[in-house]
């Protein structure tokens, strides 16, 4: 079945151990160093391989990275478990006679620790606390772990990420049904594939937008917006690899239900996740612009990410004011388009537009920019109005999300913010296995092949800047995912299983 995968994996695997026997030649490949969040935190793989590093050499390192390991499960502990986490992490690392007591800390600080309630924890060890410890780590222990035998090993993790990659080292699964998409299997994990036909992408002039499109999916790393994991051109084709999402979208499950609309849970939790996708979009200082049901998606247990990072331009009905008047504008845009969606998901209509109603541009643009939005659907209640209402302030100073913290909202009164962050929050719905959730249009892709169309100098040169092949995080992870990092880091390792290793 899987060949292709296979035999590229056993190459690659060869590959990584011929490395592995020349150590000098491997400090030439050496980066150089970036900074400590990137190396040791980020990417999954530095980040195992800098937890490995401390533990070998100094009690005072391993504090510090426990430390703050064990913050992070403080701050993702469900309410019932929050105190005892914070009564260990006290007497674990603040007591001076504790032996991981982190010695790093200034006589002040450490005291500061000793003394903090339940109320101020969060204040003190999330701010000063954390900050020292990322600072101490940052200094010796990270030069040193650059001259170590662990750095060494995550330096050739990132000779094997820079393989080149093509339409080999996939399995083509199935056909996703939609212009131009398919489901792949790389060495263990199911992704999307979209393609984009070189020849018709010429014809449209839309090489700059697929471009400026692939390089926003590999910059953005989040649950909850699709991730691209590689990206790769075949002689006919522009492929981008990314998250497989095949629950459907958000449009098509508020309009396939009797009643037109979601349960107002399953609402909360898809609000608080596309929320957080705004907002990490938003931290990078990319505006979303086109947010709409359509573009929400659900992977297959039930938990929902943006799609299409292209840069769009809205949709009718979503569009924010400002827009409409043409005045510039950003983030604003996004809280606006939330605040259509949320309505859209309670009531199946748009606030200014019911569904399927035959209404010109300039109708929709009048309502938007002089109607109030009337909530008259039976399913809203008072925290769902309040949201939508903010989102949809008509002045963006006035707006939720531009104006206040979404989160501190009462219609998120029943999320626990960091757990949902983390992924911990099981879904509130769970598509079914077997059903195919998308709109049953046939296939309309456009099989036909584009004549007239030849590639120069230039075409093959922006062909090459789109096929930079694997992209780290989510490469290095499924290299974790797949025991092959396991495998390959153990030094007492045995034969590669499955027979791969036959050599
Ligand atoms: P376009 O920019 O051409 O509209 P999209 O990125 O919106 O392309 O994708 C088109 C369709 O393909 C979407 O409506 C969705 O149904 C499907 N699709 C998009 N991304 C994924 C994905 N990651 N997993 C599964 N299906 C997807
Ligand atoms: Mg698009
Ligand atoms: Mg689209």
């Amino acid at each position: 079945c899987d060949m292709g995968g296979l035999d590229n994996l056993v190459a690659n695997t060869t590959y990584l151990k011929a490395q592995s026997l020349d150590d000098k030649e491997m400090r030439k490949h050496k980066p150089i160093p970036k900074d400590f969040e990137h190396i040791c935190e980020q990417q999954p793989i530095g980040k195992t391989c800098f937890r490995q590093f401390p533990l070998a050499s100094n009690p005072e390192y391993l504090a510090a990275a426990e430390f703050l390991e064990e913050l992070n499960d403080w701050n993702l502990a469900e309410a019932g478990a929050k105190e005892k986490a914070r009564q260990n992490i006290i007497n674990k690392f603040c007591k001076a006679d504790s032996k991981s007591f982190l010695a790093y800390l200034t006589e002040d600080m450490a005291e500061k620790c000793k003394a903090v309630s339940e109320k101020d924890f969060e204040e003190v060890m999330m701010g000063q606390v954390k900050e020292a410890t990322q600072e101490f780590l940052r200094g010796k222990p990270f030069n040193e772990y650059q001259t170590s035998p662990f750095f060494d090993r995550f330096v050739q993790w990132k000779e094997f990420e820079k393989q080149p990659i093509s339409d080999k080292y996939f399995y083509e699964f199935r056909t996703l049904g939609k212009g131009g998409f398919g489901e792949v299997k790389s060495t263990g994990q199911m992704y999307a594939c979209k393609k984009l036909d070189k020849k018709r992408l010429k014809k449209k002039g839309g090489e700059k937008m697929a471009l400026l499109e692939k390089k926003i999916l590999e910059k953005v790393n989040s649950l909850f917006l699709v991730n691209l994991a590689y990206a790769f051109d075949t002689k006919t084709h522009l492929c981008l690899v990314m998250t497989l999402m095949n629950g459907g979208d958000l449009k098509y499950h508020i309009y396939h239900t009797a009643e037109h609309g979601i349960e107002m849970e399953r609402i909360i939790h898809y609000t608080a996740q596309i929320t957080t996708g705004i907002l990490h979009l938003h931290a990078m200082d990319i505006a979303y612009r086109d947010m709409k049901p359509e573009n929400v998606l659900l992977d297959s247990q039930g938990q929902c990410r943006l799609s299409d990072l292209g840069l769009a331009a809205g949709t009718k009905g979503y569009m924010a004011p400002e827009i409409l008047k043409q005045e510039p504008y950003r983030m604003s845009v996004d809280w606006w388009a939330l605040g259509c969606s949320i309505y859209e998901m309670v009531a199946g209509r748009l606030p200014f537009r019911d569904h399927k109603e035959k209404v010109t541009k300039e109708e929709i643009v009048r309502r938007t920019l002089e109607d109030e939005c009337k909530f008259e659907h039976k399913n809203f209640d008072a925290p769902s109005k309040d949201i939508i209402s903010l989102f949809l302030k008509k002045n963006v100073e006035d707006r939720l999300g531009c104006k206040g913290d979404p989160w501190k909202h009462e219609f998120f009164k029943s999320i626990n913010i960091p757990r949902l962050e983390a992924g911990l929050i099981p879904p509130p719905w769970v598509p079914k296995p077997n059903v195919v959730y998308a709109k049953d249009t046939g296939d309309i892709r456009d099989f036909s092949e584009v004549k007239g169309v030849e590639f120069d100098a230039n075409d093959e040169k922006f062909f090459k800047e789109f096929s930079t092949g694997a992209v780290p995080i989510p490469w290095q992870q499924e290299m974790i995912d797949n025991g092959l990092f396991d495998e390959l880091n153990d030094p007492n390792r045995k034969k590669l299983s499955a027979g791969l290793d036959d050599d």
